[in-house]
């Protein structure tokens, strides 16, 4: 842990060990970043009213995975005191992980591994698998999140509708949910054309897996680190668990593009746009309703993101029904990685970070005696864990989201492609390309993006879960290691 302080710049905590690379291309980003001090110095000599004296960046962390990205590098959390920056999450508002834990072994699954992964292809690439919904749920969902979402499906239609909600305790998942998946929105800008009509339709977008390296993964449980802890989330060896990574997609971006321009109309254009493209949002009386319309869409699409992802692994749990996989299906948790919270005074804004909260700040969840689950996938070729948060404070209640990259997606693209079959051959990853060569038409484009998300491409997450462990920001509790990656 190297921690940076100076009376010009915040506090600068960089988590990092010397077997995991530091991506130093992101320092770039990094000072930009900082330059917005200045800007919000000057910016306090043109606002009108008093709470402009209390705007300030307060802190950064790098979390392990930290890489260059587009305007804040991934793996960035920034705290900051009555300004918020929301565009410093980036576009895919709401992504997160989710992880299911089953009564299945890892014999059941691979014992049908054959059959599964066509089926998976169909029930996640074919053309109008969606979740249908209403108009009305869609909008229930958008302002209210999962719990508004379940208050305008009738339970009969839960059924009739959505095979893949039967029987599932939901209520029990939303609990396991972080803020139960349910942030409040009065209003949904620039997202008219998804409420779409009153009809039931497919085209809503729920349930869609989205490309680049979201995935769903079927995994077996490979370790225990942490009897005491995996005998409280339902984790034991060798049992198959379900991994979602997914955004708020199309939603996302509608809800990005209402908040770029919101934020750069209430800019003071003499004080030249900032190197990095992220215009911050000054807490000020003359902003009281852009700033609500921020939030809102800001919530929109986290509230999305969360419904996508719990639909994504319904539809896995519909399949294993459908093979004769029958089996328990809880929730062992659900966050986002690209969000912002807001606490008392202070904006905490993550991006690539997860939030890994000590049992102290749990209070009332099902998590009052373990500390927030932490979910940090490796690659589709490298063990993935589940962790407990220790709430540590240096790392404003952070964690890793991931491995993180080593090399850009365009620098992976230049490996050769023998090499990637190669990788996933030794790493015994049979199924990502079963699932290309069973998609002809898509073969030849899909496989080389698969170069961008080859194990290579990321930092070894052995070094990312000891330093994690190490500063006392999260301890493992369980290793998980790839069944079937079903790659968006
Ligand atoms: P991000 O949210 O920044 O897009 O990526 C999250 C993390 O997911 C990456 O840093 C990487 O460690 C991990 N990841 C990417 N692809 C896969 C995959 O196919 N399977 C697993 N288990 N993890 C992956
Ligand atoms: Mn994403
Ligand atoms: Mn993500």
């Amino acid at each position: 842990r190297l921690t940076f302080s100076s009376p010009l710049f915040s506090d600068i905590t960089l988590f990092a060990s010397a077997q995991v690379p530091f991506d130093a291309a992101a320092t770039r980003e990094l000072r930009q970043m900082l330059e917005l001090q200045n800007t919000l110095q000057r910016w306090q000599q043109v606002l009108p009213d008093s709470t402009r004296e209390q705007m300030a960046l307060l802190k950064v962390v790098l979390t392990p995975d930290f890489h260059k990205a587009r305007g804040i590098p991934v793996g960035t959390v920034l705290q900051t005191r009555d300004v918020l920056l929301p565009q410093a999450i980036g576009n895919d508002i709401g992504c997160g992980m989710r992880l299911h834990t089953t009564s299945l072994t890892a014999e059941q699954v691979l014992g049908q591994q054959k059959e599964l992964v066509p089926i998976f292809r169909r029930m996640f690439f074919e053309a109008g698998r969606n979740i249908p919904m209403n108009r009305l749920q869609r909008e229930a969902l958008l302002r209210e999140g999962l719990l508004g979402l379940l208050e305008a499906t009738p339970s009969s239609l839960q059924a009739g509708l959505w095979q893949e909600v039967q029987d599932q305790n939901l209520l029990q998942d939303i609990e396991h949910t972080e803020r139960l998946g349910s942030l409040p929105a009065s209003s949904t800008p620039g997202l008219e054309d998804f409420l779409g009509s009153d009809t039931l339709t497919r085209d809503g977008q729920v349930g869609s897996l989205g490309g680049g390296n979201h995935f769903v993964e079927i995994q077996r449980v490979a370790r225990i680190l942490d009897p005491q802890r995996a005998h409280q989330w339902n984790l034991r060896e060798n049992q198959v668990v379900v991994m979602v990574h997914s955004g708020s997609v199309s939603v996302g971006h509608s809800s990005a593009s209402v908040i770029r321009e919101e934020v750069s109309s209430l800019y003071p254009a003499c004080l030249g746009k900032p190197a990095n493209g992220i215009f911050p949002v000054p807490f000020s009386e003359a902003h009281v309703q852009q700033t609500a319309q921020i939030w809102d869409a800001l919530h929109n699409a986290a509230n999305f993101a969360t419904a996508n992802r719990m639909m994504l692994a319904l539809m896995v749990q519909k399949v294993f029904r459908q093979q004769g996989l029958e089996t328990d299906f809880p929730l062992l948790y659900d966050a986002p990685h690209n969000m912002i919270w807001q606490e008392d005074q202070t904006i905490l804004h993550r991006k690539g970070a997860t939030p890994a909260r000590g049992w102290m700040d749990l209070q009332h969840t099902p998590f009052a005696g373990t500390g927030e689950p932490v979910l940090v996938p490796g690659s589709m070729g490298s063990s993935s864990f589940v962790l407990a948060g220790l709430g540590l404070q240096d790392a404003l209640n952070s964690a890793s989201h991931g491995a993180g990259r080593v090399l850009s997606r365009g620098q992976a693209m230049q490996q050769p492609e023998g090499r990637l079959s190669e990788l996933l051959d030794q790493q015994r990853i049979v199924t990502p390309l079963d699932l290309v060569r069973a998609r002809p038409d898509i073969a030849r484009e899909k496989r080389r993006e698969l170069l961008q998300e080859a194990p290579q491409a990321y930092k070894n997450i052995q070094a990312i879960m000891d330093t994690l462990q190490g500063a006392q920001m999260a301890l493992v509790v369980a290793e998980l290691e790839p069944l079937i990656t079903i790659k968006g």
